[in-house]
């Protein structure tokens, strides 16, 4: 598909978005992610999945990313509203199960899939439990501000923001703390999205608290 560039957005210093038309009938899941391909020769390839961190009941699409250094980022960086991105279909399993309790668990940029899981609960006024751990290496999440009102606006939504250079590594202690209960790891879906070494290591965690690998989904950033 090629897609509009509607406009360019700065989430933070280091982290900006791509808004793009979003064509009529366009279906997706939240959680799901799209090929983009830019016409660069980049070691690498030319192709970069990026989540749609967008949901599927807003208007336009919205993919989200880290400035980098690798030529496929230093020519995104520099798409201009009015230019077009050519992209694939959406795709992916990584998506809500909205009659199950959740715990997201984002790395950073991470984030992305459950921005949109959680604008989609909100206003499709779905009941689904959610519990957001969100780590980050500094104190300046990424769509820190919008999460913070969806919070005040869903009582089924509990964030816990871990800046992990202060508080150190998620570990079982500071799991167990966040989710109280037996109850809680038994009767969950676990979403693990974030750099792969981020989603390896919380994994371990959790199947060492005992939360039943059937429960675990991740979605790992290869290339970080
Ligand atoms: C299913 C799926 C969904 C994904 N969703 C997203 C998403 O929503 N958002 C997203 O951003 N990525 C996402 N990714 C990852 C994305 O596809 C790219 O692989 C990733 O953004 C890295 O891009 P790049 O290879 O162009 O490298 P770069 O971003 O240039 O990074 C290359 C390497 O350099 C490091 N690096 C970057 N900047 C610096 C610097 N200034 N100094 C030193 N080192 C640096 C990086 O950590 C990395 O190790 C997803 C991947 C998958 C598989």
């Amino acid at each position: 598909m090629i897609l509009n560039v509607l406009e360019k957005k700065q989430v933070s210093k280091n982290i900006f978005s791509l808004i793009l038309e979003k064509p009529k009938g366009f279906i997706f899941y939240p959680g799901q992610y799209l090929d983009v391909e830019l016409p660069v020769d980049d070691p690498n390839g030319s192709t970069r999945a990026f989540t749609i961190s967008s949901s599927p009941t807003e208007n336009s699409l919205m993919v989200t990313t880290k400035k980098g250094i690798s030529p496929f980022k230093k020519f995104m960086e520099n798409i201009k509203p009015g230019e077009t991105v050519s992209t694939s279909h959406p795709a992916g399993t990584f998506t809500l199960d909205e009659t199950e309790k959740a715990v997201f668990i984002a790395g950073g940029i991470g984030i992305t899939p459950f921005r949109s899981m959680i604008k989609y609960v909100l206003d499709q006024q779905l009941k689904t439990p959610i519990i957001l751990i969100y780590l980050n290496s500094v104190n300046n999440f990424p769509f820190k501000n919008e999460l913070d009102n969806w919070q005040n606006k869903l009582p089924n939504l509990k964030i816990h923001y871990v800046n992990t250079t202060v508080q150190g590594k998620l570990d079982k202690g500071k799991l167990k703390i966040i989710l109280h209960t037996k109850y809680l790891i038994l009767n969950t879906i676990f979403y693990l999205a974030g750099p792969p070494g981020m989603v390896d290591d919380v994994e371990k965690i959790l199947l060492k608290i005992e939360v039943d690998p059937i429960n675990i989904r991740t979605d790992r950033f290869d290339g970080y």
